[in-house]
């Protein structure tokens, strides 16, 4: 994989996945079919690198999301399928597109319509949180689920390479304020090198960096995780659920709730 490693999903809507953790889930893709549109282009995505190019296919209207998830939603009824969640994900960041908040009052009304038990979560990269709009929207859904790789500006850099200068630990930290209460924050675990230089963000200072942002940040809960497939940077190594689980131990120490996953 690693270079050549592209888009996972060619759908705007996909699944139905069976998952231990989420039980019943359908995804859905707000970037385009055979392409990546994303403001971080971070060395674990499974999607791949930006460089790979947006595709042909373009973002997927809000007309045609609504669609596919209607006759998606239809078809599982008919057959009697069970959901348990719908979640913003695919092959970039949802919340760049333009309909953003338009399509999460879609999903949300046909989800009220088929399957009224079911959760929304929206994974996010927690860059658009500075536009209203976006925030109103994340405010609608069960779960916003907002990233935060690194509370130490250089290794949040390295991991999840931002393309707006203007994005920065301090500036992403006072913007998640907002959602104190609310947001679930996702952070990734990894250690390896990119390009020669070192990457670790589960050292000591790293953890005290995190614990130092989300006491600003308050949120409803933390979750942990590290790479569970390929990655574009060859060079990434998993941390293994034990050591995983003692960071979150030092975490629930410092007050939060803490989810490994
Ligand atoms: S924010 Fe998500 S989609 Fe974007 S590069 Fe990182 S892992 Fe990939």
């Amino acid at each position: 994989m690693a270079e050549n490693q592209t888009v996972l999903f060619h759908s705007t809507v996909f699944g139905p996945i069976r998952s231990r953790r989420l039980g019943i889930s359908l995804g859905i893709n707000l970037s385009p079919d055979d392409g990546k549109v994303c403001s971080f282009d971070c060395l674990y995505c499974e999607a791949g690198y930006n460089r790979q190019g947006t595709g042909t296919t373009g973002l997927p209207p809000r007309q045609k999301v609504y669609n596919d998830l209607r006759s998606t939603l239809e078809r599982m009824r008919e057959e009697g399928m069970g959901l348990d969640v719908i979640t913003f994900s695919g092959n970039g960041e949802p919340t760049l597109h333009p309909d953003f908040p338009g399509i999460v009052d879609d999903v949300l009304a046909l989800r009220d319509e088929f399957y009224p038990d079911a959760k929304v979560s929206v994974l996010s990269n927690s860059t658009r949180i500075f536009t209203p709009a976006v925030c109103d929207a994340l405010d609608r859904v069960d779960n916003n689920i907002l990233k935060l790789d690194s509370a130490v500006e250089h290794t949040m850099r390295l991991i999840d390479r931002p393309t707006e200068k203007s994005f920065t630990v301090e500036r992403v930290v006072e913007g998640l304020k907002r959602f104190a209460g609310t947001a679930i924050i996702q952070t990734m675990m990894l250690r390896g090198e990119h390009g020669g230089e070192p990457i670790d963000n589960t050292t000591p200072e790293e953890v005290d960096a995190l614990i130092e942002a989300y006491r600003k940040i308050e949120p409803r809960e933390v979750m942990l995780y590290s790479i569970d497939r390929s990655t574009p940077e060859e060079h990434l190594q998993k941390v293994e659920r034990p050591e995983l689980e003692a960071i979150a131990a030092r975490m629930r120490e410092a007050g939060f709730n803490v989810l490994v996953s």
